[in-house]
């Protein structure tokens, strides 16, 4: 059905449908093989109201969107004192790859980047839990975020899985530091078949309105994670989410949001909305370069800077 705000999404994305800056991300070979040109939007209002345009059907990974909400699992079942006192919340300023520790505390710096977010995937179902187990916790988990049951690609999850050296050193480096438990490799592959978990535009869009809306699902009313949990999530991304241009997002978008190498973005605004843009030509910080533009789109002309004046 034809809305104003559908057409309002289908204008903002043929206003930027001619970019074609930035580069797949290939360091994962199989994300190097998708259609560069895909581009999509959605919207999700916390009443559960969904708009959307462009290909915002097509799959594609999560990749490091997940950790936003592998987050905030890892909060609901331990609580934000005790997850804080294994990851940080402090912005890096670094790559999200970076092999680095906080200095004084040896905590991942924040749940963001691939230190921390290991280090929540390994917290989920506690030190002893069976790693498949753990990992259909987190598929669960994010499927009740999505409304919709998600599963995993298993060609990107092999491509980089077969390839996972920073991410197998990062967590060797956790282990040796003492932030994980257990097989160090265990949690790299729930980690990357975490990252593998395929969604469309639409779900990511659904996802973020469960932030958005507190922790409740709009469409379900069904109670994911509480709003303590919430509250800590969407700060951590408002401060993290886009790595190390983090400052640039904050001044010019003005939501929280969170990245993902395979081109997606999802952001919230508690109490309004969910919105989620996928284009997968991404910039030197590993953002997507169109994502980007729309989501300045879509912060001035819906008003979702949070430092608006009224
Ligand atoms: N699976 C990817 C990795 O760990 C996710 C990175 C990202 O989306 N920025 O390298």
């Amino acid at each position: 059905m034809k809305t104003p705000v559908s057409d309002f999404l289908e204008e903002i994305l043929s206003s930027c449908a001619h970019e074609t800056s930035g580069a797949l991300a290939d360091y994962i070979p199989e994300l190097a093989n998708v259609d560069p040109d895909q581009l999509a939007v959605a919207v999700c209002t916390t009443n559960g109201s969904l708009y959307c345009a462009g290909d915002a059907d097509n799959a594609f990974t999560i990749q490091s969107i997940s950790k936003a909400f592998v987050y905030a699992l890892a909060l609901q079942e331990h609580g934000v004192d005790a997850v804080v006192k294994r990851v940080g919340v402090e912005p890096s300023g670094e790559p999200f790859n970076e092999l680095s520790l906080e200095a004084g505390s040896g905590r991942p710096l924040n749940p963001m980047i691939n230190a921390g977010a290991l280090t929540c995937h390994a917290l989920i179902g506690g030190l002893d839990c069976d790693p498949d187990e753990r990992f259909e916790k987190v598929r669960q988990g994010l499927s009740a975020f999505a409304d919709r049951e998600l599963d995993v690609d298993e060609a990107v999850f092999e491509s980089e899985l077969a390839d996972a050296y920073r991410n197998n050193a990062i967590a060797n480096m956790l282990r040796s530091y003492g932030v994980i438990d257990g097989d160090p490799a265990d949690v790299v592959r729930g980690y990357t078949r975490q990252c593998s978990l395929r969604v469309t535009t639409r779900d990511l869009a659904r996802m973020a309105a469960t932030l958005a809306y507190g922790g409740v699902q709009p469409a379900t009313g069904e109670r994911v994670v509480d709003t303590d949990v919430v509250r800590q999530v969407l700060s951590v991304m408002m401060t993290c989410g886009m790595y190390d241009a983090a400052g640039d997002w904050m001044t010019s978008c003005g939501f929280p949001a969170k990245s993902g190498v395979s081109g997606g973005i999802m952001g919230a605004l508690s109490g309004q909305v969910g919105l989620a843009t996928f284009s997968p030509r991404l910039d030197d910080h590993g953002n997507s370069v169109r994502g980007i533009t729309l989501c300045r789109r879509l912060s001035r002309d819906m008003g979702l800077h949070i430092m608006d004046s009224p």
